[in-house]
C-alpha cells in the first residue's frame, strides 16, 4: 500500500478521498489554485502545493504541474477524483512515465470509454444492447443529417467526448437540426476541446440506471449493484438512489451482469460506472465513466463498503477485497446534490460567501459530503456544488423521510440554493411512489418550481419578531453605553417612549409589500398580520436562533440578517424577505437601468442581434458562455436594440450591461 498520495482535485471529492486515506494511515498531498488557498481540502491534507491561478486550465487541469507536485512531495500515487484530469488518458500516461501510479483504469480503457462513439462501437461488438444511433467518423453536416433522418426524429445530438450533459441537444424535427449541430459543436469544443458529435434515437421516457463496477489486475470484475439517477435537470443528475426502485430481481441481475460484461470487454481495472437507459423493460448502454462517480456514496451506504479504499487497494496491486457473492446490499439510500444556484433564475449558479452554513447532523442515517465551510466563497471558477446530502434507511420510504427531514434542517445563507427544489422533489407523490424517469423534473416543473405562493403569516410573524428582538437589544446596548441608569432608553422592554404603543413594519416578499403592525403588551406583543392577529413572544437564543410563541404555540426558528435581508428558516423551509426601507429601495431603483446585464461572469460567444434591430419578446439577442454552459440572453419584451456593448470573444463581468434595449410602447 502507498505511504503517500496526491489528490488532484478540490472540493468535496478531495476531502472525501483524504478522509479515507487518513483512515488507512496514508499521508495526503493536496493541490490548489490561488482562489483555493484557504479551501477546506487544503486545510485537511497533510501537505499542500500551489498549482497556479484560479482558472482550472492553469491549475487543476495542468497535468505537468500536478505531476511536478507529486514528484516534489514524494507522492507515490495520484487520485484524480472526478472531473478535471480524471478521464484524461494523457495525464494517466504522463503519471506512469513519471513513475507515479494513476489511481484509475488503464490508459486504454480511458481512451476507448472517453469517446462515446468508440465505446459504443466496442460495446456493440461485445453484444451489449444499445440505442440506435450514428457514431461514425464522418462529421459533415450532410452525414449527420442523413443519419438523423434514418434514425427518425426525435433524435439526440451528443458530444462524443461529452459529460455532464454538455453539448447535448434534443432535435424534434429536421428543420431544427442545423442549429442544434452548430450549438452542440460550439459547446463541445469549449467544454472538451473536441467538437465531434454523435446522433442517436431520443428515448421519450427512459430511466437512467447505472451499474457500479470494479475490476482488479488479477482479472476479477464485480458489480456493486445499480443506482437510479433518473431525477435530472437538463440531463444532469440531481437526486440519485440505490438500489433502483421497482426493478424485478431478473432485471436487476441482468443489468448487473451487463455492467460486468461491459467492464470485461475493456479489461477494466478500478472503479467504473456503466450507464444504461431503461425503457419498457429493456436496457440500452449509453456510456461508461472510467472514474469514481459523484453519486458513489449511495452505493457505499447500501453495501457498507468504502469505494475509495477499494480504489487504493486495486491501484496498489491488491485483489478485490470481496467476490461477487460476498457483496451484499441492505436498505435504501438517496443522494441529493445541494447546489449554489438560483431556481428562480433558471438555475443560474449563485456565487457569494457562505455567511451561515448549517448542514443537518451526521450519523448512521445521514452523511454530508462537502468541501466548504461557513465563511468560504462559492466562486465562478468551479462547480457550484455545496454538498452531497446522503441518507440511508432500511426501506425506501424510511430513507425518503430521512431525506426530507435532513433537507428541512439544511440552512444556507449567502448564496441562493436549490434546497427548496430538492424538497419539492422529495415530497412529490410520484417520486415517493418510485415512478421515476428522466423527464420527471420537466413534466412536474410547475409543481417543483419555486412557489410563487405568498409568505405565510407564521413566517411574517417570525420576521417581525426578529426585528423587534433585535431593536430591543439595540436599545439595551445604547442604554448600557450611555451609563445613565435613569435614561428613558432603559425602558427598553415596553418602548414606552412610543406614544400610541405600536410600531409599523413592512417587508418585501418579491414584488409584494407586506405590512405588519406590532402592538406592545405587558406580556410580549400583539401582531397584526395580513390574515390574522396573534399574541406573540420571542426570545433570542444565539446563533440566529429564536424561540417564538404564537398564540400559545412554541416553535424554534432561525433568522439570519444580512443588511436589510432577512433569511428565515421556519418549519423546515427557507424564506427570504427584505425589511422595507425606503432609502434602500431608492438606491436599488437607481441601479436598474434599461439595459440587459450579464447574469454571471462569462464570455460572449455570439452576438445575434444587430444595432437598431426591432425584435419580438423572447428573441435571442446574444449567447453568453458561463461555467461551460451557454446562456441565451433574450429580449425581455417587444422593442429595439439600441446599442450592443460587446463583441463575440469578449469576457464580461457579472452585472455588465450587455445591450441597451428600448421596450416598445404599445
Ligand atoms: P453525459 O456524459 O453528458 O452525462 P450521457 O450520455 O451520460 O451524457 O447522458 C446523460 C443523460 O442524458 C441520460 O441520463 C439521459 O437522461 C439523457 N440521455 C442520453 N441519451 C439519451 C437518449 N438516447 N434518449 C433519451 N435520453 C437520453
Amino acid at each position: 500500500m502507498f505511504d503517500k498520495i496526491l489528490v488532484a482535485n478540490r472540493g468535496e471529492i478531495a476531502c472525501r478521498v483524504i478522509r479515507t486515506a487518513r483512515r488507512m494511515g496514508i499521508a495526503t498531498v493536496a493541490v490548489y489554485s490561488e482562489a483555493d488557498a484557504g479551501a477546506m481540502h487544503v486545510a485537511m491534507a497533510d501537505e499542500a502545493v500551489l498549482l497556479g491561478p484560479a482558472a482550472a486550465r492553469e491549475s487543476y487541469l495542468d497535468a505537468g504541474k500536478v505531476i511536478a507536485a507529486a514528484t516534489a512531495t514524494g507522492a507515490q500515487a495520484v487520485h484524480p477524483g472526478y472531473g478535471f484530469l480524471s478521464e484524461n488518458a494523457e495525464f494517466a500516461e504522463a503519471c506512469a512515465a513519471a513513475g507515479i501510479v494513476f489511481i484509475g483504469p488503464p490508459v486504454h480503457a480511458i481512451q476507448v470509454m472517453g469517446s462515446k462513439a468508440a465505446s459504443k462501437r466496442l460495446m456493440g461488438e461485445a453484444g451489449v444492447p444499445m440505442v440506435p444511433g450514428y457514431h461514425g467518423d464522418d462529421q459533415s453536416g450532410a452525414a449527420l443529417e442523413k443519419a438523423a433522418a434514418e434514425i427518425g426524429f426525435p433524435v439526440l445530438v451528443k458530444a462524443s467526448a461529452g459529460g455532464g450533459g454538455k453539448g447535448m441537444r434534443i432535435v424534434n424535427e429536421a428543420g431544427e437540426l442545423a442549429e442544434a449541430l452548430a450549438g452542440a459543436r460550439r459547446e463541445a469544443k469549449a467544454a472538451f476541446g473536441d467538437d465531434r458529435l454523435l446522433v442517436e434515437k431520443y428515448l421519450t421516457r427512459p430511466r437512467h440506471v447505472e451499474v457500479q463496477v470494479f475490476g482488479d489486475r488479477h482479472g476479477n470484475v464485480v458489480h456493486l449493484f445499480e443506482r437510479d439517477c433518473s431525477i435530472q435537470r437538463r440531463h444532469q443528475k440531481v437526486v440519485e438512489e440505490a438500489p433502483a426502485p421497482g426493478l424485478t430481481a431478473e432485471a436487476r441481475a441482468h443489468v448487473g451482469a451487463a455492467g460486468v460484461a461491459a467492464a470485461k470487454a475493456v479489461a477494466y481495472v478500478g472503479a467504473g460506472t456503466v450507464e444504461f437507459l431503461y425503457e419498457d423493460g429493456r436496457f440500452y448502454f449509453i456510456e461508461m465513466n472510467t472514474r469514481l462517480q459523484v453519486e458513489h456514496p449511495v452505493t457505499e451506504m447500501i453495501t457498507g463498503l468504502d469505494l475509495v479504499e477499494w480504489q487504493l487497494r486495486v491501484a496498489a496491486g491488491q485483489e478485490l477485497p470481496l467476490r461477487q457473492e460476498e457483496i451484499r446490499r441492505r436498505g435504501h439510500a438517496f443522494e441529493a446534490r445541494v447546489y449554489a444556484e438560483d431556481p428562480t433564475r433558471g438555475f443560474l449558479p449563485s456565487t457569494g460567501r457562505l455567511r451561515h452554513l448549517r448542514p443537518p447532523a451526521e450519523g448512521v442515517h445521514v452523511r454530508v459530503d462537502t468541501g466548504v465551510r461557513e465563511g468560504d466563497a462559492v466562486t465562478v471558477h468551479y462547480d457550484p456544488m455545496i454538498a452531497k446530502l446522503v441518507v440511508w434507511d432500511e426501506t425506501r420510504d424510511a430513507a425518503l423521510r430521512r431525506l426530507r427531514s435532513a433537507l428541512a434542517a439544511y440552512q444556507v445563507v449567502g448564496v441562493s440554493t436549490n434546497i427548496g427544489f430538492l424538497q419539492a422533489i422529495a415530497s412529490h407523490p410520484v417520486f415517493a411512489a418510485g415512478e421515476v424517469d428522466t423527464g420527471f423534473i420537466e413534466r412536474h416543473g410547475a409543481l417543483l418550481s419555486p412557489a410563487a405562493e405568498p409568505v405565510p403569516d407564521t413566517v411574517l410573524a417570525v420576521a417581525a419578531l426578529s426585528v423587534m428582538v433585535e431593536r430591543a437589544r439595540e436599545v439595551e446596548r445604547v442604554a448600557r453605553r450611555s451609563g445613565d441608569p435613569f435614561s428613558p432608553w432603559h425602558a427598553a422592554a415596553g418602548w414606552r417612549l412610543n406614544d400610541d404603543n405600536h410600531h409599523d413594519l413592512a417587508f418585501r416578499d418579491g414584488d409584494r409589500r407586506v405590512a405588519v403592525t406590532v402592538h406592545y403588551r405587558a406580556e410580549g406583543w400583539l401582531l397584526d398580520l395580513p390574515e390574522r392577529r396573534v399574541a406573540a413572544k420571542a426570545e433570542a437564543e444565539g446563533d440566529g436562533r429564536l424561540a417564538v410563541e404564537l398564540d400559545g404555540t412554541r416553535r424554534g426558528a432561525t433568522v439570519v440578517r444580512v443588511g436589510e435581508e432577512l433569511n428565515l428558516f421556519v418549519d423546515g423551509r427557507a424564506w427570504r424577505l427584505l425589511l422595507d426601507d425606503p432609502a434602500a429601495r431608492a438606491a436599488a431603483h437607481e441601479m436598474a437601468g434599461g439595459g440587459l446585464t450579464a447574469p454571471m461572469p462569462g464570455k460572449v460567444v455570439q452576438v445575434i442581434a444587430t444595432r437598431g434591430a426591432v425584435v419580438e419578446r423572447g428573441a435571442p439577442l446574444l449567447i453568453l458562455e458561463a461555467m461551460k454552459m451557454e446562456h441565451t440572453i433574450k429580449a425581455p419584451a417587444n422593442g429595439t436594440v439600441r446599442e450592443i456593448h460587446f463583441r463575440a470573444g469578449d469576457q464580461v463581468p457579472e452585472g455588465a450591461e450587455l445591450l441597451e434595449f428600448e421596450v416598445a410602447e404599445d
